[in-house]
């Protein structure tokens, strides 16, 4: 509660938001929302379809977080009420719950996206994929069509990388274990590759669990908290013997730095204390790297920049490869629509914000964009697609990797 009391309704937030900036609607503003959570929470209106819609529409991007100068917690106060509707069974009609409840069900649980994904694979290679896009065969199935269209080329084999790699050079910097991702591991597992040969040549010895199962952040997100600390608590002892948890995509290490509010005990505040993004982690390594000579962007994942405060290190680290040219992005920090599932059961909202990124990206006249989250490199390289804009959209890992010099 103290937390909605925070806002002081100035409106610092609203120019931030990517929903209001579409839509121009106090309620689909931060403003208006934690008006109506403080509502809801202080008994003045009820848990609606209405209110629900509201906050069905927010994408939880956080940017309202950042720019606020009062505090006001919004991801944790998004959260916690998306917790209450759900446990009221509130709804609103625009929501496909069908959809929503299948997504969960399927995408953090590795032994379920794996076969379906090889089912995609197929459908992929077997020239099926080119003639229902040609013949637009999804275009009466909006969101079959939404998440048609977000398929990246998918690797033939996505073997996981080795369980133990050791630390080469002179200096041991400690032992650290590599969070896989449940997209990430699919769906770009070359990153994961790539982040264990960055973190052994910084001097790392690497772990990769075996046993490790879902962070819970899109359950987090969707406002399903126990099911979300039943993951947590699943996850953390695989990661018990070192020293840092390294997360390469922005929305996983978001939930994981945040487990200390939402399981308050001290096993989790130690795990939290321990969890870094690859960039935090990579930032005092002295890696060896030959020039790469390309001009490179770099669009900001919502939950590196204003989930974890993680702006400078990725940057600093793509300025270190000799040859390659930063340019900025416009608009960087604003959310291109991915949001976690939210372009799947969003997609006219989360379609215009891809449209808008991709506008910004042509403009920089980069060759490759680069993003530290695998949603956003989905939903970014589908709308660049879209628009005919040829880049290569990338993790700043793969560029990295790719200027490595292996001594
Ligand atoms: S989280 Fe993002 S979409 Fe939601 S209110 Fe804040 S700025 Fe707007
Ligand atoms: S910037 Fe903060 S205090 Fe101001 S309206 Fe937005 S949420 Fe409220």
């Amino acid at each position: 509660m103290d937390g909605l009391r925070a806002c002081v309704h100035c409106g610092i937030c609203l120019p931030q938001c990517p929903t209001y900036r579409v839509l121009g609607e106090e309620m689909d503003s931060p403003r208006g929302r934690v008006y109506l959570m403080r509502a809801a929470a202080e008994d003045r209106i009820g848990l609606t379809e209405t209110m629900a819609r509201h906050l069905d529409l927010c994408l939880g991007c956080r940017a309202c977080e950042t720019a606020c100068p009062s505090g006001v917690p919004f991801g944790q106060l998004l959260e916690a009420t998306r917790g209450q509707l759900e446990r009221h069974g509130v709804v609103a009609p625009q929501r496909d719950a069908n959809l929503l409840r299948f997504l969960l069900a399927v995408f953090p649980h590795p032994g379920r996206l794996g076969p379906m994904l090889h089912g995609l694979r197929l459908y992929q290679r077997s020239g099926l994929q080119g003639l229902v896009r040609r013949l637009g065969l999804l275009a009466p199935f909006r969101r079959l069509r939404a998440m048609e269209a977000l398929l990246p080329p998918l690797p033939t084999v996505p073997a996981l990388p080795p369980e133990r790699v050791e630390a080469r050079g002179a200096r041991k910097r400690g032992r650290v274990g590599v969070l896989l991702g449940c997209a990430q591991r699919f769906f770009y597992p070359d990153v994961n590759h790539d982040t264990v040969r960055l973190l052994a040549a910084a001097g790392y010895d690497v772990v990769v669990p075996r046993d490790q199962g879902c962070c819970g952040a899109l359950h987090l997100h969707a406002g399903r908290i126990d099911e979300f600390r039943a993951m947590a608590r699943r996850l953390m002892p695989a990661f018990r013997d070192v020293d840092l948890v390294v997360v390469n995509a922005a929305g996983c290490g978001s939930a994981m730095k945040e487990y200390a509010h939402w399981l308050p005990d001290e096993a989790a505040r130690l795990f939290a204390e321990r969890v870094r993004d690859i960039s935090e982690v990579l930032m005092d390594s002295e890696l060896p790297l030959r020039p790469l000579r390309e001009t490179v962007t770099y669009h900001e994942p919502c939950h590196l920049v204003h989930g974890q405060r993680v702006r400078a290190e990725p940057r600093e680290l793509l300025r270190r490869v000799p040859g390659l040219t930063l340019v900025d992005l416009p608009d960087a920090e604003l959310c291109c629509g991915s949001a976690g599932i939210y372009n799947l059961l969003e997609p006219e909202m989360a379609g215009e914000l891809g449209r808008q990124k991709a506008a910004r990206i042509r403009e920089t006249g980069a060759r490759i964009v680069t993003a530290g989250n695998p949603g956003c490199l989905m939903q970014i390289r589908q709308h660049c697609r879209a628009q005919g804009l040829s880049v290569e959209v990338v993790h700043p890992v793969t560029l990295l990797a790719r200027a490595l010099e292996e001594r």
